[in-house]
């Protein structure tokens, strides 16, 4: 695992920003990658983190990322244990995590989850339908929209995914957002080249899940 990290820190320009996507994977793996310098971790499930960063709990300077999707009645929970949400994908959500964030004392930085292609698998918003709706989430005050989140459909071959990756970075650049939050462990390669600043990695990283 670690010369798996290392190998992909090699091959990862300085400025793209590594999330370790922990899903499927026991809280000692992760102790052994936090023991290497890997900070910043991404999880999908609100049920399987909880224990795992309470087992993890002495490890203070991990960063947490929700990158799952998100229920509404669990917003509370995911405000008050995650640092960074890659995930919302509408409005209504938006503002449901900025009034529990405002209650809780917490701003949490966000990105919106956005959709370039039909996947009746995955959610997201329409990039239209954001566009409509962001001077709604640029009034609320308890989150900090730091950038998109995207994912490409898996039967998609890698030269297109580049294209879609390329269409979050524009979009994102015309909101005036930083971070583009793409490619994974198949397709990370196609989103640096398309401006990627995070690549969440899972598989090509710890190995298998324990589940799928
Ligand atoms: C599981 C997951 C990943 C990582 O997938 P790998 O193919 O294992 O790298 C990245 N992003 C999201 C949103 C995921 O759910």
């Amino acid at each position: 695992m670690s010369a798996r990290l290392r190998k992909l820190r090699d091959r990862l320009p300085q400025k793209v920003n590594l999330l370790a996507v922990s899903k499927g994977q026991t809280s000692s793996s992760i102790r052994e990658l936090a023991g290497i310098g890997q900070l910043d971790f991404g999880e999908s499930r609100l049920q399987e983190a909880l224990p795992k960063l309470e087992e993890l709990n002495d490890l203070e300077f991990l960063c947490w990322h929700f990158i799952g999707h998100l229920q509404s009645n669990k917003a509370r929970r995911i405000v008050k244990t995650f640092d960074v949400i890659h995930s919302v994908d509408s409005l209504p959500l938006a503002e449901r995590i900025s009034r529990v964030a405002g209650e809780e004392r917490r701003c949490p930085q966000v990105m919106m989850q956005v959709k370039f292609r039909e996947d009746p698998s995955k959610g997201g918003f329409e990039p239209s339908e954001l566009k409509k709706v962001w001077p709604n989430i640029l009034d609320l005050s308890d989150i900090k929209p730091v950038g998109l989140m995207t994912m490409a459909p898996a039967t998609l071959p890698l030269q297109e995914r580049k294209i879609v990756f390329q269409e979050c970075r524009e979009l994102a650049d015309a909101l005036g957002l930083f971070h583009c939050s793409m490619g994974m462990s198949g397709d990370w390669q196609q989103a640096v080249a398309a401006g990627a600043t995070w690549v969440r990695v899972g598989s090509a990283l710890f190995g298998n899940r324990r589940y799928d």
